[in-house]
């Protein structure tokens, strides 16, 4: 029997980051152990095209599926055989988007088959998910200052403030430099708002009672100093998740923290002067999920100078990532292995937005464990940078996996920055 066979599947509920109830799934072959668990997205954040994350009657009916159907099925099949038990996972789901076991119960098997696999051929994840060289490591994007659905309380309406060390050249010399400028607006927003008590949104980044300008201005305000300190040039960024403030019966973007509302044109010509202004490297989900036309005006204007990144518009789908291809959509996609089910469902859609020249970023959520798969995808594909914020156990368990690799494995190095894609521009 081959050492990749596998002889027992074992799950269970962990709790995740927010302390939401999660499932963890262990894979055991005849020499090796693989384990996975799963992320979440914040109600409100959630793609409305993403795989669901569990069957319709929730995680217990998906651990009731799993047990009756799913791991006797995976009993005595080859670990090694990702491809196979990926098409297995979507043949016993039997829906496009497995709506009936859910994206997270195909994705934690899916992924813990392959780190099983891994283990049982005694080589490293990054190198089992992509078997010929040309690794790389990604930039870190780091999320400072949060909003939207991941903060309580008066915060900005976008969801995250991000930086990205584009002139760093190493993964850790980028870490830490997210790192300092972490703390440096720590230090900064105490300063400047005496209402201000440390506290943090679901992604770790500042949760803080000012409007986007502002909070952008702070972050500008740190990172400048941290650039001319450390002699490295420092991007910042933007996720608005603008799915949770389009009022579509309104026909526009309800800014009510900052007491505003933007119509699709408005909102085009405030992230064009939002970009032009603070210098942006990165905005992603400017718009809701339905309007591919204005993230096209948008790269179109843009792109050369800013990716222009498609999150919950694309949802990591290969159909949907199509059809953004064609009408020139954005420069940059993310990848969140659970929005689409399966390792080879993601690798799919990476494959197909790579080869029009757009940027991959590997994406935690929200609700995060200290899972570090997503890190070694990263390095597997490329990836231009992987999101998955500054602080907390669970974020730095990615980051510091990118550090061990920079470490063990000398040729392995950053991908380079190079200029923001003009390509895949209708
Ligand atoms: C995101 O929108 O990029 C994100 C990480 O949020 P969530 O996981 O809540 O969907
Ligand atoms: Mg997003």
């Amino acid at each position: 029997m081959p050492e990749t066979t596998i002889a027992h599947v074992r799950y269970r509920t962990v709790y995740d980051s927010r302390g939401i109830e999660t499932l963890e799934v262990d894979v055991i072959t005849e020499k090796g152990f693989g384990r996975a668990a799963a992320p979440f997205g914040a109600p409100g954040s959630r793609g409305e095209f993403e795989a669901p994350a569990y069957a319709r009657g929730g995680l217990r009916e998906s651990m009731a599926i799993l047990e009756k159907t799913v791991i006797p099925s995976l009993i005595g099949m080859d670990a090694a055989e990702q491809e196979k038990i990926d098409d297995l996972l979507q043949r016993i789901d039997g829906t496009p988007n497995f709506e009936k076991i859910g994206g997270n119960t195909a994705a934690v098997l899916s992924t813990a088959v392959g780190a099983a696999a891994a283990d049982s051929l005694k080589i490293p994840l990054f190198k089992w998910f992509r078997r010929d060289e040309g690794w790389t490591l990604p930039y870190p994007l780091g999320n400072i200052i949060g909003g939207g659905a991941h903060s309580l309380g008066p915060a900005p309406d976008m969801q995250e403030h991000l930086i990205v060390p584009i002139g760093a050249k190493t993964v850790r010399q980028a870490i830490e430099i997210n790192l300092r400028i972490h703390d440096r607006v720590g230090k900064l927003l105490e300063k400047k708002d005496p209402g201000f008590a440390g506290g943090t949104d679901d992604e770790n980044a500042w949760a803080a009672n000012l409007n986007d300008v502002e909070a952008l201005q702070i972050i500008k305000e740190a990172a400048d100093r941290i650039s001319d300190e450390e002699g490295v040039a420092i991007g910042m960024g933007l996720d608005l998740a603008a799915d949770r403030f389009w009022d579509p019966a309104g026909g526009v973007y309800r800014y009510d923290r900052e007491g505003a509302s933007r119509t699709a044109r408005q909102q085009l010509d405030f992230l064009g002067e939002l970009i032009v202004r603070f210098n942006l490297v990165y905005v992603e989900d400017g718009f809701n999920s339905n309007d591919y036309d204005s993230f096209s005006l948008l790269n179109r204007n843009f792109g050369d100078r800013c990716l222009i990144c498609a999150d919950d518009v694309y949802a990591s789908n290969h159909e949907r990532t199509k059809t953004g291809i064609g009408k020139g959509s954005a420069g940059a996609m993310i990848i969140k292995p659970n929005q689409v089910g399966t390792i080879t469902g993601a690798k799919r859609t990476v494959s197909l937005a790579r080869s029009h020249g757009m940027k991959i970023i590997l994406s935690h959520r929200s609700g995060e464990t200290p899972d570090d798969s997503i890190a070694h995808l990263s390095v597997a594909w490329n990836a231009l940078m992987i999101k998955t914020g500054v602080k907390g156990g669970e974020r730095l368990a990615k980051l510091n996996e990118l550090i061990r690799i920079e470490q063990d494995f000398e040729g392995i190095r950053l991908i380079e920055w190079g200029t923001a894609s003009p390509v895949n521009r209708a």
